[in-house]
């Protein structure tokens, strides 16, 4: 199906798939063994825009457009999840630091993100508050000219080896009585536990639960204003919707491609399975949802280009996309026979993973409340 895209954005898709073919598939079965995530590979690819690309030149980016980052993020997907949840992490963490952050946070931490020096994570989950953001119920509690953190947050992306965060924690002060305010956590200043969390999906992500009993962090560690932390950790969680879908695309697409060349290659009763009419089927369905889902995931990022709000767009684009990535996934592995339950062939590593981009950034069912209370006008989110 055509997308339009110009000759520039065909040609950077293309670029940016040799570079990962050549450069990163050889090596994903053995880094997902390990557990491994090559963040060299995040220096490699900072050129083509993937980390924090769609941010301005001024603070380290190249001015993309959604669009374009959008190519990019399908292509991460295309060739592997946890590449894809790296680049969206590293985009979140800059992109919050770029809207929110001091002079000095910027240097600090904004800078070598960009350079790909340092990473971070966002940490919201908590292990009693997952969809529900505005209830959890980590505290920062002013003292002088510090904050005191006491509180648990799970499933953290690169938890385990970041070397800060931005953590979401309600704050109490002369002037904040328990709203949401975002915090800049340095793990060499204010260590925190780690506890590695084993997950079925992104498995190369060293996901982790992260435990604060009475962490110090200096005021200045404040990201944007006091108890305006909602309202700037929705918006990043819209971007990342994006991201998922982008990456849902990438992952379908890949699914598509490893099927019917199986499909001409494979053959019983002595005809290739790809003559069988049932196996054409599943092909052509799988052709079918990658497309819609491309569509729907490219009318987001392009909402956001045109400065619209986009949550709805997103949302349909996340809800959409990551459940047809798993379905044509789920077809993948049944085109493909026992080997689709083989390691080496990536096909399992595909349909777990799209089954894990249901979850993080809001569930499908907290998506479908989203889009529901946008074309009702009534909430059904408690
Ligand atoms: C691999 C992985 C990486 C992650 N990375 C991060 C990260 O880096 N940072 C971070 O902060 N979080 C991260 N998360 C957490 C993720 O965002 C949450 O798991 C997700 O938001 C859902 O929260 P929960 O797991 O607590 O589920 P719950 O909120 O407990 O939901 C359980 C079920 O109830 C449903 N439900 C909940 N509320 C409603 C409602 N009002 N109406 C209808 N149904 C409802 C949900 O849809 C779901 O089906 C990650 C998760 C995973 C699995």
């Amino acid at each position: 199906m055509t997308h339009y895209l110009s000759a520039d954005q065909e040609y950077l898709k293309e670029t940016v798939r040799k570079f990962l073919s050549r450069n990163l598939d050889p090596y994903i079965t053995d880094y997902e063994r390990r557990g491994h995530f090559p963040f060299e590979i995040m220096k490699d690819i900072q050129p083509f825009g993937m980390v924090g690309g769609i941010l301005d030149e001024a603070h380290g980016g190249m001015d993309l457009s959604f669009t374009e980052w959008t190519l990019l993020v399908e292509e991460a997907g295309y060739h592997w999840a946890s590449l894809r949840a790296a680049v969206n992490n590293a985009s979140g963490v800059s992109l919050l630091l770029r809207e929110l952050g001091t002079k000095s946070q910027k240097q600090e931490y904004l800078e070598p993100v960009m350079k790909c020096e340092r990473q971070g994570w966002v940490g919201i989950t908590e292990p009693d508050h997952g969809s529900n953001v505005a209830g959890i119920e980590t505290r920062a509690v002013k003292q002088g000219n510090s904050y005191i953190i006491t509180g648990s947050k799970v499933f953290i992306t690169f938890g385990q080896w970041a070397d800060f965060g931005i953590l979401v924690a309600k704050t109490f002060s002369d002037t904040c009585d328990g709203k949401l305010s975002l915090f800049i956590v340095d793990k060499d200043s204010s260590p925190y536990i780690i506890e590695p969390v084993e997950t079925m999906i992104l498995r190369s992500t060293g996901t982790a639960l992260l435990s604060f009993d009475n962490v110090k962090v200096p005021s200045s560690s404040l990201l944007g204003r006091e108890g305006e932390g909602l309202k700037s950790i929705l918006s990043s969680l819209n971007k990342g919707r994006l991201n998922l879908a982008a990456g849902s695309v990438g992952y379908a697409q890949a699914a598509l491609d490893k099927s019917i060349e199986y499909a001409k290659t494979r053959k019983q009763f002595n005809k290739l399975i790809g003559e069988f009419q049932l196996i054409q089927d599943k092909i052509v369905e799988m052709q079918i949802r990658t497309d819609a889902s491309r569509a729907l995931t490219y009318n987001a990022a392009r909402a956001l280009d045109e400065g619209k709000l986009s949550r709805v767009e997103c949302s349909i684009a996340k809800l959409y996309a990551t459940r047809a990535g798993f379905e044509v996934a789920d077809m993948a592995m049944e085109v493909h026979g026992g080997i689709g339950y083989a390691t080496d062939m990536g096909i399992e590593r595909i349909f777990r993973d799209s089954k894990g981009a249901m979850i993080p950034e809001g569930t499908s069912n907290i998506q479908k409340l989203i889009i529901g209370r946008e074309l009702l006008g009534i909430s059904a989110l408690l």
